[in-house]
C-alpha cells in the first residue's frame, strides 16, 4: 500500500484481511523476525501458559500467543514478522 496514495479508513482492509483470517491458519506461511526463518505455522512449537504461546522452532524466539478470555480471544503479536497466505496451498 503506497502510503502517498488516497487516504482510506480501515474498511478499506475487509477484503484483503478477510482473504488472510479466514480458513485453515496451519498452512500459512509465518516469518521469524528474530532469525528470519520462515515455515507453516503447523511447524512452531506451541507452549501452553496463559494461553498459547507460539515459539520460531530454529530460534526459540516468541512469535505470537493466543488467549482465550471467557468471552473473547485475543491474538499477541510477538516477533511474527509477516503471514503469508499461499492462495495455491
Ligand atoms: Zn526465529
Amino acid at each position: 500500500m503506497d502510503a502517498s496514495g488516497e487516504m482510506l479508513d480501515g474498511n478499506a482492509l475487509a477484503g484483503a484481511l478477510g482473504d488472510v483470517l479466514v480458513g485453515d491458519a496451519t498452512t500459512m506461511v509465518g516469518v521469524c523476525d528474530a532469525c528470519g526463518a520462515s515455515g507453516q505455522l503447523g511447524a512452531v512449537r506451541v507452549f501452553a501458559a496463559a494461553g498459547a504461546v507460539a515459539r520460531c522452532p530454529t530460534c526459540g524466539e516468541v512469535l505470537f500467543a493466543v488467549v482465550e478470555a471467557g468471552e473473547r480471544v485475543v491474538l499477541g503479536i510477538g516477533r511474527l514478522r509477516r503471514l503469508e497466505l499461499r492462495r495455491d496451498a
